[in-house]
């Protein structure tokens, strides 16, 4: 299948139109026509090589959505027509323990990324979501409820599993006071769920004018963290902590803000590793934990949530010239807040 996308030749170089073909449609595969597709830090991490060496040339994406136009012979999940949605990895070995819980993401031979890597046969090249078309088995993908509006579902395919799995995960709900760390593409989101869940929600910025859309967006409290003082003063009074901060950080700050049995969440991935103290996990019996996406079955809760409660990712769109200025623009904080490629411009 001939497909038209966007594609980074060499490490740090620009985005540049790019031409590639994709698989056939095989018995177990959905084709689709994709619609929108998320810029998730993650993708300007690999094209940028920050996180080691990477696989060129990369079509980056994976936050996918569209309408299926096409299904093999022995696809039951998806009809044409049907609104489909593809995240951060397209398949695992479906063997493991873990893949026969639904957590392929923690697949013990590893998930195939959506791009970056090769898909499962090890040597096709698999290419992500900046293009105009996908081919995908139809187990590593989700239905779309279709009273939601598409642009803003894209992000929901990485940015919102990925703060969802945690909250859901850790019982953020009704009584419990939950503070996400960067109101960026990731963090935004967490903000929506930890509400909707019914949690008191404070998020921490180094971006102060982010607050009226932050208290739009239903939080309870908005924390400036450029002056430590704003942090030293919500000391040990929190249930659980969402990182979502790409840069480096000093997390230790926040482990103080942890209750007794509380526990601080890495999602975000920097390149360096974080520093933190042993006095100031025992002292409290805290925990340090992390979280990577989620699984399908959760995949398809967390989208079937959001069209219950009418969730979606605020996005701002764009066309695929624009990729390289909404990267320098990202990795700025400039995003309000997640920006969505208009696949109709490939
Ligand atoms: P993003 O939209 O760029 O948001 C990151 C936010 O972090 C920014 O908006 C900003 O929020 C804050 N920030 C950035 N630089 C900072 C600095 N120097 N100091 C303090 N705060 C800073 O990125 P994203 O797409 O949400 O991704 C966030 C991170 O999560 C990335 O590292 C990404 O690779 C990772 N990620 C992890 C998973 C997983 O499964 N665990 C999945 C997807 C992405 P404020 O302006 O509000 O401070
Ligand atoms: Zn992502
Ligand atoms: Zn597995």
């Amino acid at each position: 299948m001939q497909s038209r996308g966007y594609a980074v030749l060499a490490a740090k170089a620009d985005l540049v139109p790019y031409q590639f073909e994709r698989r056939e449609l095989g018995d177990q595969d959905v084709a689709f026509d994709i619609a929108f597709s998320g810029i998730c830090h993650s993708d300007i991490h690999q094209a940028r090589e920050e996180w080691g060496s990477a696989l060129f040339p990369m079509v980056p994406g994976h936050e996918i959505v569209g309408k299926v136009t096409a299904v093999g012979s022995a696809v039951s999940k998806f009809q044409i027509g049907d609104t489909i949605g593809v995240g951060v990895f397209i398949d695992s070995c479906r063997e493991c323990d873990y893949c026969k819980q639904g957590l392929q993401q923690y697949c013990a031979q590893g998930m195939t990324g959506t791009y970056n890597g090769y898909e499962r046969d090890g040597k096709t090249i698999a290419f992500g979501g900046y293009s105009d078309n996908y081919v995908i088995n139809q187990n590593y993908a989700v239905k779309v409820p279709t009273n939601l509006e598409l642009s803003g579902v894209a992000p929901l395919m990485c940015a919102g599993i990925t703060l969802y799995s945690p909250l859901k995960h850790w019982n953020a709900g009704p009584g419990k006071r939950v503070g996400i760390i960067g109101l960026g593409g990731l963090g935004h989101m967490g903000l929506k769920f930890a509400k909707a869940l019914g949690a008191h929600t404070t998020v921490f910025s180094h971006s102060p004018q982010k607050e009226a859309d932050a208290k739009a967006m239903g939080a309870d409290d908005f924390v400036v963290t450029k002056d430590p003082a704003n942090l030293k003063a919500l000391a040990s009074s929190f249930d659980l902590i969402l990182n979502t901060v790409s840069a480096d950080l000093n997390i230790e700050l926040y482990l103080n803000l942890l209750k007794v049995d509380a526990t601080l969440v890495v999602i975000g991935l920097p390149s360096n590793p974080y520093s933190v103290s042993a006095g100031t996990l025992l002292s409290k019996r805290r925990s340090l934990a992390g979280s990577m996406i989620g699984g399908i079955p959760e995949l398809q809760e967390m989208i079937d949530f959001c069209g219950e409660h009418n969730i979606l990712s605020e996005v701002e769109v764009i066309s695929a010239d624009y990729i390289n200025q909404a990267y320098d623009r990202t990795v700025a904080s400039d995003v309000k807040y997640r920006f969505v490629i208009d696949a109709s411009t490939f």
